[in-house]
């Protein structure tokens, strides 16, 4: 809790810190790390390696998919959403979590969704999983779930007194955000010792490869990693925007 600064304070302070040094020391704080995204296979493109190197560091980490990700790719059967969800769980798994929520709002049609509708649905995760750091679409996608997604994330995501979310990050997926536009990353996560889980995560989803030049291929996704990472003079990097950062 704030408290205004005093001699008599910072006094105690100093006495305090150094009989505690110890425990300080000991414990570090974990990261609560929710990700919200339109479709399976979003997480894993957007900031798979990043959510893998969360994991690895001992953070807590929950996926949410909005979207079921299927009317453009045929019939939307009962078997083909089974099959997706399968595709997301496995890729989590790979990715360092099993806390995966999927829901079912029709696909490339959220723009018909009142925006409250899906920021009050953000808001019950946001309420459960109590999240320090939120990853979720930028806002100039081609594709208007990601672009609904991200608004709704925005709107759940509003400062409010109490709110335990300190960073929250907007990522690009290939194709969709270079497609649209506006997407300029000012926050990169060196991803070297996790970008393979990001590629094995990603053969998960064999229906939504693509062959190379394609920049959902396994060239195009290594390409984008090397490019983003050359900006900022390490070998592989996911980049992102960043909206929030209380330090
Ligand atoms: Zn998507």
């Amino acid at each position: 809790m704030y408290q205004k600064y005093t001699a008599a304070a910072a006094t105690a302070s100093a006495i305090t810190s150094n009989a505690f040094t110890f425990c300080s020391m000991a414990a570090p704080v974990m990261n609560r790390v929710l990700c919200i995204v339109a479709h399976p296979d979003d997480e894993t493109l957007g900031c798979g390696a990043t959510i893998a190197k969360h994991a690895r560091a001992g953070d807590a980490v929950s996926i949410v998919t909005l979207a079921d990700g299927l009317a453009p790719r045929g019939a939307v059967t009962s078997e083909a959403i089974k099959a997706r969800h399968g595709m997301l769980r496995r890729a989590c798994k790979i990715l360092g979590t099993e806390d995966v929520w999927i829901h079912q709002y029709a696909d490339n049609q959220m723009d018909t969704l009142a925006l409250l509708q899906v920021a009050q649905h953000i808001e019950t995760h946001i309420a459960r999983f109590k999240p320090t750091v939120v990853y979720t679409h930028w806002k100039g996608d081609l594709n208007v779930d990601h672009r609904v997604t991200h608004d709704a994330v925005n709107i759940a995501c509003r400062p409010q007194p109490g709110c335990a979310i300190r960073r929250l990050f907007y990522f690009e997926v290939p194709c969709s955000t270079s497609w649209g536009g506006g997407f300029k990353p000012n926050y990169y996560v060196d991803v070297a010792d996790t970008f393979t889980a990001k590629l094995e995560a990603m053969a998960c989803y064999e229906t939504e490869l693509r062959g190379d030049p394609h920049p959902r291929s396994y060239g195009g996704i290594q390409q984008l990693s090397w490019w983003r990472g050359s900006q900022v003079g390490i070998a592989a990097a996911e980049a992102f925007m960043a909206a929030r950062i209380v330090a």
